[in-house]
């Protein structure tokens, strides 16, 4: 059966994170900080209007650029967060930038890729990267480009720049990152911005963290209520909507990492390529999970968010002074550096920490290099707290 198989699957290798989980499945309890993935509840107005929805039939498709109440919700939010005018897919009388809902973020990553990367193109990721960022170009017949960021894991104008040339679609920005929870600041988002625009390539900003960031990364005004402090992000200079690609997910913020939405907003000749490839791939996000994540813009997170900023003191309290860690701003995540006098690998590290009963994720798994690993602090305080310990232990 392999001669069957095409050259975008099987030049694709799943095996630093599939070995970890398997690993997982080895161990009887373990403390797992591998998981990315939020360890609260739905609000439960999110979670009512969703079982709603179903019960009153609203079962069947929605249309591929959102479901009404789901996609006006999100066009409103990013007037007023961003100041952006980007009405939905197929809005008569506009000209200008619109907006998408997605299967996730995931799926806005899938159909970008696709609308804009034809075989030999290059795309330019910060290295490390979110673990679909380099496949996704795989699949694509494309190449992606790696622009080293440590160790602070700022994907800046300055090191993107070198790395552009003729072939360059577009660069990914990821903040808050993962793996690393870090944040750009404004200036240095409106410098990366600028290097796009002069060279023509796209910019395109995934913020699926943009409501999980900290008391830190929490540096610029909402448009509408300069009272309210958000992210920096390219997507909040002037005219921005007609030259980032901007994709934000429900997943990570709101705990419904299973529903599979997200959306999409900015330059309508992009966007008008994504929403025809999503008619023919994914046909529409889920109809009544959309109606459910409707209601996400009417809960308060913020007592959630200030729990994890606690977690993250933990981290960076614990370990800050046995090793180096760029403070995370927001996410879940720390990209934490083993020590040089251990002489071990991320992976020789990794692989040690689950004699102890601990998981994490080698930094291979998301980098060219093997000098890290990630933790998720989206676990049990008194789990973390032990996993912390265990942790700095196996570094004196
Ligand atoms: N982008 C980043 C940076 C992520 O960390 C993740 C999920 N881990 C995704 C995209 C995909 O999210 P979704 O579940 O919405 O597809």
């Amino acid at each position: 059966m392999h001669e069957l198989i095409a050259d975008r699957a099987s030049a694709i290798d799943a095996s630093g994170i599939r070995r970890i989980f398997a690993l997982a499945g080895t161990l009887d309890n373990p403390i797992n900080l591998s998981i990315g993935q939020p360890d609260f509840p739905v609000p439960a107005e999110v979670r009512a209007a969703a079982s709603d929805a179903i019960e009153q039939g609203h079962n069947g498709y929605a249309p591929t650029q959102g479901h009404p109440v789901l996609v006006e919700r999100i066009c409103a939010w990013l007037k007023a967060d961003l100041g952006w005018s980007a009405p939905p897919v197929g809005t008569a009388d506009h000209d200008g930038a619109l907006t998408m809902v997605t299967s996730g973020t995931s799926g806005a990553l899938l159909l970008a890729y696709m609308a804009l990367l034809n075989p030999g193109d290059e795309c330019i990721l910060s290295d490390p990267y979110f673990v679909s960022y380099p496949h996704l170009a795989t699949m694509c017949g494309a190449k992606a480009v790696l622009a080293d960021t440590y160790p602070d894991f700022k994907l800046t104008a300055a090191r993107v720049e070198p790395l552009i040339t003729d072939k360059t679609k577009f660069v990914l920005l990821n903040t808050p990152s993962n793996p690393a929870g870090v944040t750009l600041t404004q200036q240095e988002c409106n410098e990366l911005r600028e290097l796009c625009v002069s060279r023509g390539v796209l910019l395109i900003s995934d913020e699926i963290y943009d409501e999980f960031v900290f008391s830190d990364g929490l540096t610029e005004s909402c448009a509408q209520d300069p009272s309210i402090k958000r992210l920096a992000t390219p997507a909040r200079i002037a005219g921005a909507s007609d030259d980032v690609l901007l994709i934000r997910g429900f997943g990570k913020t709101y705990g419904c990492t299973g529903w599979r939405l997200g959306y999409a907003s900015g330059p309508r000749a992009v966007i008008d390529e994504m929403s025809k490839l999503q008619q023919y791939t994914f046909v529409c996000a889920p109809a009544p999970l959309q109606i459910g994540a409707a209601a996400c813009f009417d809960a308060d997170m913020r007592s959630t968010v200030a729990d994890y900023e606690t977690r993250r003191n933990m981290v960076i309290d614990k370990l800050g002074s046995v090793t180096n860690i760029a403070t995370p701003s927001g996410a879940f995540y720390a990209f934490i550096e083993v020590p040089e006098r251990l002489g071990m690998s991320g992976t020789q590290f990794a692989e040690k920490l689950v004699e102890s009963n601990v998981l994490v994720i080698p930094g291979s798994a998301f980098s060219a290099r093997d000098t890290h690993f990630r933790i998720s602090f989206a676990t049990d305080p008194k789990k973390l707290a032990a996993g912390l310990d265990i942790i700095a232990d196996a570094m004196k």
